[in-house]
């Protein structure tokens, strides 16, 4: 399997810089080299006639031979050079001069052999060009062929080949998640025991959508099912098939799933397919046909598959709607997982997953930590578990508390506090008063979620913030307790009314908030005089090549009322919220001054302020 291109462009990088440096040292070395020989070597040169003269007269302590050069050493200690005749022995032509042995003797006379010492020096001297040339040559070489390699694996998949032994996932390490797991394991026999669906005539599927919310586990579960299969995972992300130049896609689906047929068993999984198997057509932009081009491949792929081919491709979205529809026909992406955001029981099990390798203390208590956090996916719960763990590790803690857990729940949903922003006295009471209103008014309604929070410590980019938690999940909303919740937001902008006879910028994203939930009650829930029709399509996002120009699919005169309607609920939320706020004007007085003094008040000391009859809601 060593054909699968892991794309790792950082391995010959590295090489050819280190080819780079080894050059550059060699040449540091050589010239280090010369340098030093140089200044061991007598500068000057002078005749052999002058060197007979000075030996006569005694001046000369000793010659150095090499082949025909002699370095001088005078007896003043001063050194010279010169050359001799290159047969003739010095001592000869001393003698021949008249000079007497016994003077001759005197100069000490030393033959250097010229195989030893320089030798290698001299050898490398003369080779260095040479290995210099082709050094550069091969490292250019290189070069050419590394880009040339690039080009070359273009139309290759860049698809990752999961290592089996280093990093399985199985089903335990996915939380929760029962029924989707429970489709899986029907997916893990396929693999293991083909032939015992095929002896019966059945059909292996061939594709398996994954569909739920960002973070729900849907890489881990398919990362599971190729670990209890044993089989090799071939993970790519649609994204990824997609690039600058036209027809790579395409070229990249036909090698991905040629690898995988010479693999099977295996799983190949494309992540985040939306990328690519959006709804053909109508196209928006460049790009478009491009991404056509891989869709169709993909689907000739699949349909290409010997009927006992045992490869299952996978793939994960969380847009299912805006997929081509000829992705999900039978024979291609026809069984539908769908994994959900978890529920409370969920939430327990995967804050114990992520618990087990961090050191809690014993008055941790994941069910309370569960319960505060609806709507969490396992993605946030992990980040949830690893914020306190980093809480901790900040405060010196060995073990992460209850508090680091509450503490990050905080972080996670209202973003960190900012206490560096100060705001002034007149800020800081209106901000006390406001946040106030919304926990009172909320607080006095049949249908709000319980206080669970109020603080004036800025978050984000929020001033304060009143936190609703709900006792349990909830799946469905009633109109009366949109109704109740419209009221609650509108509470600050009242409260601030009613106590300052003036209104800030601070209510202008609960208005926001409020009229978001009024609009979807008139268009989308059907919860109003307007009748049960659906105005607009209900999806508001424009995607490219679809939805675009069918947003609005009902008259001016429509609209009008849809206006009227929403400005009616609206008015009515109002309306109520100045009411709790006006009646309970003392209250509100004593739960803003604690407020302004405490920065946070919990649900315990929200609650204390109300006679026992409302507070037992
Ligand atoms: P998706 O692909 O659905 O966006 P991932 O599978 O990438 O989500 O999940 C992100 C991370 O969230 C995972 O690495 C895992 O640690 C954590 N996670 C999500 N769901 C679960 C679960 N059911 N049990 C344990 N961990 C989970
Ligand atoms: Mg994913
Ligand atoms: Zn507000």
């Amino acid at each position: 399997m060593n054909d699968i291109n892991m794309n790792d462009s950082k391995g010959p990088q590295k090489k050819q810089n280190s080819f780079l440096y080894l050059i550059i040292i060699a040449l540091v070395v050589s010239a280090g080299f010369l340098m030093w020989s140089k200044t061991e070597t007598p500068m000057t040169k002078i005749a052999l006639n002058t060197v007979i003269e000075e030996a006569k007269k005694g001046e000369i302590e000793s010659i150095n031979v090499v082949k025909s050069r002699l370095d001088i050493t005078r007896t003043d200690g001063t050194k010279e050079y010169a050359y001799k005749d290159g047969d003739a022995s010095i001592m000869d032509v001393l003698e021949k001069s008249g000079m007497s042995k016994e003077d001759i003797a005197k100069i000490g006379i030393e033959v250097i052999p010229t195989d030893s010492g320089d030798f290698w020096l001299n050898i490398f001297m003369s080779a260095f060009p040479i290995l210099l040339i082709v050094g550069v040559l091969a490292y250019m070489m290189k070069q050419a062929q590394g880009s040339n390699n690039q080009a070359m694996s273009f139309g290759k998949s860049r698809a990752k080949l999961y290592d089996k032994e280093k990093s399985k996932t199985t089903f335990e390490d996915v939380a929760g998640a029962e029924e989707a797991k429970q489709e899986l394991v029907e997916i893990v026999d396929f693999l293991k025991n083909p032939a015992k669906y095929l002896e019966i005539g059945a059909k292996i599927p061939k594709g398996v959508l994954l569909v739920g919310q960002p973070g729900t586990g849907k890489t881990l579960l398919a990362r599971a099912v190729a670990g209890e299969a044993d089989v090799p995972f071939f993970s790519i992300s649609g994204s990824e098939f997609v690039e600058m130049f036209v027809g790579v896609g395409a070229s990249r689906v036909r090698d991905l799933f040629k690898k995988a047929a010479r693999n099977a068993p295996c799983i190949i999984f494309i992540d985040e397919i939306d990328a690519v198997g959006r709804h053909r057509g109508a196209g928006m932009g460049g790009g478009h046909d491009e991404r056509e081009q891989t869709l169709n491949q993909i689907l000739t792929e699949m349909d290409g598959f010997e009927k006992d081919t045992n490869v299952i491709v996978m793939a994960a979205t969380n847009r299912p709607d805006i997929l081509d529809p000829a992705l999900l026909r039978p024979g291609r992406f026809d069984r539908r997982v769908v994994v959900d955001l978890p529920d409370l029981q969920d939430r327990i099990k995967i804050l114990a997953v992520h618990g087990r390798n961090k050191p809690l203390t014993d008055d941790v208590n994941l069910e309370k930590i569960a319960k505060h956090t609806p709507g969490f996916s396992g993605a946030d719960l992990e980040n949830l578990m690893n914020e306190a763990a980093i809480l901790a590790a900040r405060n010196a803690r060995k073990k992460v508390h209850m508090e680091d857990l509450e503490k990050s729940i905080e972080k996670v949903v209202m973003g960190p506090e900012r206490k560096s922003r100060v705001l002034n006295d007149q800020e800081k009471k209106i901000t006390a008063y406001h946040e106030v209103g919304h926990a009172v008014v909320g607080h006095m309604t049949e249908h709000c979620d319980p206080v669970q929070k109020v603080s004036i410590i800025s978050r984000g980019m929020a001033l304060g913030v009143t936190w609703f938690v709900p006792d349990e999940d909830k799946h469905l909303y009633s109109k009366a307790k949109f109704e109740d919740e419209m009221a609650s937001l509108l509470g600050g902008y009242c409260a601030e009314e009613v106590f300052f006879n003036d209104v800030t910028t601070g209510a202008s994203n609960d208005l926001e908030k409020a009229t978001g939930i009024a609009r979807r009650m008139v268009t989308e829930y059907g919860m109003s005089d307007m009748g049960q029709v659906i105005y607009g399509e209900k999806n508001h996002e424009v995607f490219i090549g679809r939805d675009l120009g069918h947003t609005k699919n009902y008259s001016e005169e429509r609209a009008t009322q849809i206006d009227k309607c929403i400005t009616e609920y609206i008015n009515v939320a109002y309306k109520r919220a100045k009411d709790t706020i006006t009646k309970n004007k003392d209250i509100m007085k004593k739960i803003a001054e604690e407020l302004l003094e405490k920065e946070s008040l919990s649900r315990e000391e929200f609650v204390k302020f109300f006679p026992k009859a409302k507070s037992a809601k």
